[in-house]
């Protein structure tokens, strides 16, 4: 069974027009898989809906003044501007219910074998500061908690949005037991990348051939060195050749190629997945839907092979928009 994991609180978000973040790719992404593709009537899949973290649990990755200013919407206005969102009640709740998400996702992950959330990947979220559109950090709040778990006892969390994973790698710096795995756009946001455990910097225009050969050839090094107990993987999609914020020229075909390598990995490596969603941008967020998707179809290709799913042809639609 492949556990999906969501909120419809995550589109729930009134932002100014014009606004750069497509608040409305969750809802979209999950009536597409429902709804469009009626996912749940030919695979074996199962939502779920998790809860929002408590602020005393956030405390114990996030600088405790930092989070009460937050939630009491208390930041100063440069701190706001850097996350990038006007501050509401609605952002708060979306927040903390998208942490509570990838804490769920890698609950079921390690039940499962892989479990992918409708959210996540706020990597750019540091110790007492957000940035980026992101607030706190639910890749390193679910490392964390992971370790907590029985059996697990060494997590990597592979980051493949475009944007490099500055905020996990500083808040994990002195975590010996989660490794952090970030490969990214050399030039692009953020303008000062802290190491991460690896990192694997890929100039502009990359293009999918050269962008899959450097992963495939790193990731399976990094794989074989530190065999993780668990994996977190943040499935941005700002690599696309027509993302808004991206400058690389992969397509969405790659991107399948790359989601379904790192599951197959897992997989047979018998490392238990959880996945997000992470980064992708367009102007119309209805584009974005297609190529996150992608993800859920390498995930059925993998775990489920008699639905028979392949690339590019199947249920799988290709046409970059
Ligand atoms: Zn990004």
């Amino acid at each position: 069974m492949l556990p999906l994991v969501y909120h419809p609180v995550y589109s729930e978000l009134v932002l100014p027009a014009k606004h750069r973040y497509p608040i409305t790719k969750y809802q979209r992404l999950f009536l597409h898989l429902t709804q469009e593709k009626q996912i749940e009537t030919w695979a074996d899949v199962a939502f779920f809906q998790p809860e929002a973290v408590t602020p005393d649990a956030l405390k114990t990755l996030h600088q405790a003044n930092y989070i009460d200013s937050l939630i009491n919407n208390t930041l100063p206005a440069a701190k706001m501007r850097r996350i990038g969102f006007p501050w509401s009640p609605q952002l708060i709740e979306r927040t903390l219910t998208s942490a509570g998400g990838t804490r769920m996702t890698v609950d079921l992950a390690c039940q499962y074998g892989i479990s992918l959330h409708l959210s996540g990947g706020y990597h750019h979220a540091h110790y007492d500061f957000g940035s980026g559109f992101c607030l706190v950090n639910d890749l390193a709040f679910a490392a964390r908690h992971a370790l907590t778990l029985p059996g697990i006892d060494k997590v990597m969390i592979i980051d493949c949005d475009v944007h490099q994973g500055d905020g996990t790698a500083t808040l994990l710096a002195d975590d010996n037991n989660i490794l952090t795995f970030s490969v990214h756009c050399d030039k692009n946001f953020p303008a000062r990348k802290p190491d991460s455990d690896i990192d694997l910097a890929l100039p502009r225009e990359t293009g999918t051939d050269e962008y899959l050969s450097a992963f495939k050839a790193v990731l399976t090094l990094a794989l074989a060195q530190h065999r993780p107990d668990l994996v977190i993987y943040d499935a941005g999609v700002d690599i696309h050749q027509h993302d808004a914020l991206g400058y690389f020229n992969v397509t969405t075909e790659g991107i399948f190629q790359r989601d379904h390598f790192v599951i197959s990995q897992c997989h047979d490596n018998n490392i238990p997945l959880a996945a997000v969603v992470g980064g992708g941008y367009r102007d119309d967020h209805q584009q974005l839907v297609n190529i996150h998707a992608q993800l859920f179809w390498a995930a059925l290709a993998v775990h489920q092979p008699d639905k028979q799913i392949t690339a590019p042809a199947g249920t799988v639609d290709f046409q970059d928009a």
